[in-house]
């Protein structure tokens, strides 16, 4: 049997000579593994459609286990994105999360979705050379994705005592799965301090799709404060 997916490269394996096992996300199925063989010949004739971070049209044979490919077709190569040394990095560590979290082959089209919109958000800044969007939207992706996946992070209310939040101090806890006010925060002994201006990203983030967050400013500050939280995050799900 031959079936089509759409997808999304997000990473290769060389598996011998000749052959490569790709790593796609799917709309129809999840994450899948397409293997490619001949792949690697000179005159291949797939290859150039299957590079990571280029949306295609996949053919697969399928028996039991994965796929052997059979035709591609490009989509989208999100050129703008390779050909910006920033966006790539930052893309390369979204993908590189999402590979993390996303280990099963289970249909989420919400998910295949947000990532294509946010390869779309990254391009488009990489082709208007806005480089402060980088980290924003990548930020947006991560949460985002968090929140798809079951794990929306609490910002309106302390996710320990349910108390109301009150700016000036508060924390960040993955285990609780937000944020917590000051007073929870003494009895945890992982936490992070968080400025007002993260948990307002925050909150932004998840009641807004990822192509309305190109407007947000943030100080440098919050921005890595953002990022050490994201990685707290991701850290705590995925172990
Ligand atoms: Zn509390």
């Amino acid at each position: 049997m031959e079936y089509k997916y759409n997808a999304i490269v997000l990473n290769k394996i060389d598996t011998g000579e000749t052959d490569r096992v790709y790593v796609v996300y799917t709309r129809e199925a999840g994450r899948i593994l397409a293997r490619a063989i001949g792949v690697k010949k000179p005159n291949a004739k797939l290859a150039g459609n299957l590079e990571s971070i280029t949306q295609c049209e996949i053919f697969l044979a399928k028996g039991k286990g994965r796929g052997n490919v059979t035709g591609v077709i490009g989509v989208e190569n999100f050129l703008a994105i390779k050909a910006n040394i920033f966006a790539l990095e930052k893309v390369f560590t979204a993908l590189k999360i999402f590979n993390r979290l996303m280990t099963q082959e289970e249909k989420d089209e919400k998910t295949f979705q947000l990532l294509l919109d946010y390869l779309l958000v990254m391009d488009k800044s990489a082709k208007e050379e806005n480089d402060l969007k980088f980290d924003i939207y990548t930020l947006g992706f991560i949460f985002k994705l968090l929140q798809n996946l079951g794990y929306k992070q609490e910002v309106k209310k302390c996710s320990a005592c349910a108390g109301k939040l009150v700016s000036g101090e508060n924390y960040f806890s993955a285990q609780r799965g937000g944020i917590i006010c000051p007073a929870c925060a003494k009895l945890e002994t992982r936490k992070i301090r968080i400025t007002d201006e993260a948990v307002k990203f925050i909150r932004i983030v998840l009641e807004n799709k990822i192509e309305n967050l190109g407007k947000i400013k943030l100080e440098k500050k919050s921005l890595d404060n953002l990022k050490v939280v994201a990685q707290e995050a991701v850290r705590w799900i995925a172990n």
